[in-house]
């Protein structure tokens, strides 16, 4: 049996939709404090009563940050030490990813895309360092993606630099921090229902899960597992490691390898 994370506090950034709310509804379930973050104030709010009303005993709430900005994190980690007085697991989830092709790509989509993926993650991280070193055993758990770190797609040049940003920030960051017993690994799904997944269109979703050995998406909740093992205590010796959730995805060697099973 693992320890129970009962009574932890966890931090779920864009824990308002998608595979951040899959997530923030594992740890809930599980009975830790869950605090998620998103730049929507409606849908944050509507999101932690939701998860609220399947919580395990904890509390759950919603903060509004853009993790694009040191301000807004920084004021994401005061509002969490005040409400639970410390933090335990930070899910650096927050993430977005329009598709521009590299032809016509602009400045701006670039910045904007790193912007969020990356330099949110780093800021997110920073901002709750002083408070993770305080628990003696803080928890980072990144969201990744396949894409970047081991396949590409069309459209998606600077989302697959982003990803695989995280995976080198990550490395250094595991190291810098090991002498304080945090550990900061990343997950890297493949292709997951969520609203933003199915903004992409149906013929999208059908191909992906054409190309799937399980050959279905994966549920947010599954990514959400996947951050619970990291972040209890019987993982404290996984550090700097990504661990990917695709159902398979990025194993066939060609797409024929898919039609001989
Ligand atoms: P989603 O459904 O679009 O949800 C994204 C979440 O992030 C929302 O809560 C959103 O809330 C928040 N967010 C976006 N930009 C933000 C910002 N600047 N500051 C704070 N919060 C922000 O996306 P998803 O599919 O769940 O993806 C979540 C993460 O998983 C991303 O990092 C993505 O790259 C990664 N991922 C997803 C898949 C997949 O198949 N879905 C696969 C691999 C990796 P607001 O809009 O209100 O800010």
């Amino acid at each position: 049996m693992f320890t129970p994370v009962e009574g932890r506090t966890v931090v779920v950034t864009g824990g308002t939709r998608g595979i951040g709310k899959g997530i923030a509804r594992v740890f809930a379930g599980a009975g830790a404090n869950v605090v998620v973050t998103g730049r929507d104030a409606a849908v944050g709010e509507a999101a932690a009563e939701e998860l609220a009303q399947k919580a395990g005993g904890g509390a759950v709430s919603f903060v509004v940050a853009d993790v694009a900005s040191a301000a807004d994190t920084a004021r994401l980690a005061e509002t969490v030490l005040e409400r639970h007085g410390g933090v335990d697991v930070v899910c650096a989830n927050a993430g977005i990813f329009p598709s521009a092709p590299l032809a016509t790509m602009t400045e701006a989509d670039i910045d904007e895309m790193l912007g969020v993926n990356v330099k949110g993650a780093i800021l997110t991280v920073q901002a709750f360092l002083p408070a993770l070193k305080a628990t003696g055993r803080g928890r980072v758990i990144l969201t990744s993606s396949i894409t970047g770190p081991h396949t590409g797609y069309p459209g998606w040049s600077h989302y697959g630099a982003s990803k695989a940003a995280m995976l080198g920030f990550m490395r250094t960051a595991a190291i810098e921090l090991a002498p304080h017993g945090i550990t900061v690994n990343a997950i890297l799904p493949g292709n997951i229902i969520t609203e933003g997944l199915a903004d992409l269109g149906e013929d999208y979703l059908r191909s992906m899960e054409a190309a799937i050995p399980m050959r279905r998406l994966g549920e947010v909740e599954e990514i959400g597992h996947a951050a619970l093992f990291l972040a209890t205590d019987e993982a404290a010796y996984i550090t700097g490691q990504s661990l990917v959730v695709d159902g398979g995805q990025i194993l066939p060697e060609t797409p024929a390898a898919m039609d001989d099973v």
